[in-house]
C-alpha cells in the first residue's frame, strides 16, 4: 500500500507493531508508515506520542479500544477510506491480547484495505527465550484473576499438547506458579520478564524452584509466563510414582491418574492401573 515512487500512502487501516520496551526495536517501515499516516488510532495518547515524539512527527492522534463507540469506530473507518490511518497499541503488535480486533473486522467488512506491519510481541519474544518446544504453542492471553477460573483454564489448555504462552502480572505470578504446580505437576515453566529492557531475564525450571526465587526476590515489570508441554520431559517410572503418590493423597486414583496424564503425557489409562496398585 506504499507507492513506490513518492513514498506516499494509499487509505486504509495499517495496523502497526511498536517496540515493547526498546525503541531501537521500531522498523524503519513503521517509522515510515507512522509519519506518514493522516491519523493513528492509540490506546492512549500520552504514550503513542511519545512514540510520535521519538520520530519527530507529530501526528493526530485518536483514542481507540474495542470498547469504543460505534460512532469512534465509524469514524476511524470513514477516514480510513479515504486516507491512510494507523491502528497502534501502546507497545508490541495490536490485537495481541490489545485492542483492533472489532475494528479490522469491520474495516473488511466495508471493503477497506488493510495491511499490518510486522514487529515486537511479547508473546513470540518469551517463545524464543524459554528453551521449550516451540514447534506448537497456543497463545492464551492473560489467565483469569480469579483462582477457580485460573484453574479450570490451566486444567483446559494444560491438556493441549503444546507449549503454552500466558501474559502475567508480577502480583499475579507467585499465585499462578502455585496453581500450575498443583495442577500441572511435573510441567517446566520459563518466566521472560522485562524483555528488550535493561533488565531482561528469562528463568525457567520446575515452578517450587521459580516460586522460591521470587518469594525471595519480589517480581517486577512486565511477564510473560510460558509452560513446558505435557510431555516434554520424559517421566521415569520412579517420578511417574511419585507424581501419583502425591496426587493420591487429595485425589481418587482416576482422577489423579488424569492429572498425571495431562502433566506427563504418559498413558491415562496406564496411570490409573498404577494408581489402583500403589492406593
Ligand atoms: N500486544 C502486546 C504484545 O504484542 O506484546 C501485549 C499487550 S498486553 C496488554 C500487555 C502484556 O504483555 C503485559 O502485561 C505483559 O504480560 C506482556 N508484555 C508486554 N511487554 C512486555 C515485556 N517487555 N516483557 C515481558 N512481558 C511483556
Amino acid at each position: 500500500m506504499v507507492s513506490p515512487m513518492d513514498q506516499t500512502l494509499e487509505p486504509g487501516l495499517y495496523i502497526v507493531a511498536t517496540p515493547i520496551g526498546n525503541l531501537g526495536d521500531l522498523s524503519p517501515r513503521a517509522a515510515t508508515v507512522l509519519r506518514a499516516v493522516a491519523a493513528v488510532a492509540c490506546e492512549d495518547t500520552r504514550v503513542t506520542g511519545k512514540l510520535m515524539h521519538h520520530i519527530g512527527h507529530k501526528a493526530r492522534l485518536i483514542r481507540y479500544d474495542d470498547h469504543a463507540s460505534d460512532a469512534t469506530r465509524d469514524h476511524l473507518l470513514d477516514l480510513a477510506r479515504q486516507h491512510p490511518v494507523a491502528l497502534v497499541s501502546d507497545a508490541g503488535t495490536p490485537l495481541i491480547s490489545d485492542p483492533g480486533y472489532k475494528l479490522v473486522r469491520l474495516a473488511r467488512e466495508l471493503g477497506i484495505a488493510v495491511t499490518s506491519l510486522p514487529g515486537p510481541s511479547a508473546a513470540i519474544v518469551a517463545l524464543t527465550l524459554a528453551g521449550l518446544p516451540s514447534d506448537r504453542f497456543l497463545f492464551g492471553g492473560f489467565l483469569p484473576s480469579k483462582a477457580k477460573a485460573r484453574g479450570e483454564v490451566l486444567g483446559e489448555l494444560g491438556a493441549v499438547k503444546a507449549t503454552l504462552v500466558f501474559y502475567e502480572t508480577a502480583p499475579r505470578l507467585i499465585d499462578t506458579l502455585q496453581a500450575i504446580a498443583q495442577l500441572l505437576p511435573g510441567r517446566e515453566v520459563a518466566v521472560a520478564r522485562e524483555l528488550t529492557k535493561l533488565f531482561e531475564e528469562c528463568r525457567s525450571g520446575d515452578p517450587a524452584e521459580i516460586i522460591s526465587h521470587y518469594t525471595a526476590h519480589p517480581p517486577k515489570g512486565e511477564i510473560v509466563l510460558v509452560i513446558a508441554p505435557p510431555g516434554a520431559v520424559q517421566t521415569s517410572a520412579d517420578d511417574a510414582d511419585a507424581l501419583l503418590r502425591e496426587a493420591l493423597q487429595n485425589l481418587k486414583p482416576s482422577q489423579a491418574a488424569a492429572e498425571v496424564a495431562r502433566a506427563t503425557g504418559l498413558d491415562r489409562k496406564a496411570l490409573y492401573t498404577r494408581a489402583l496398585e500403589l492406593k
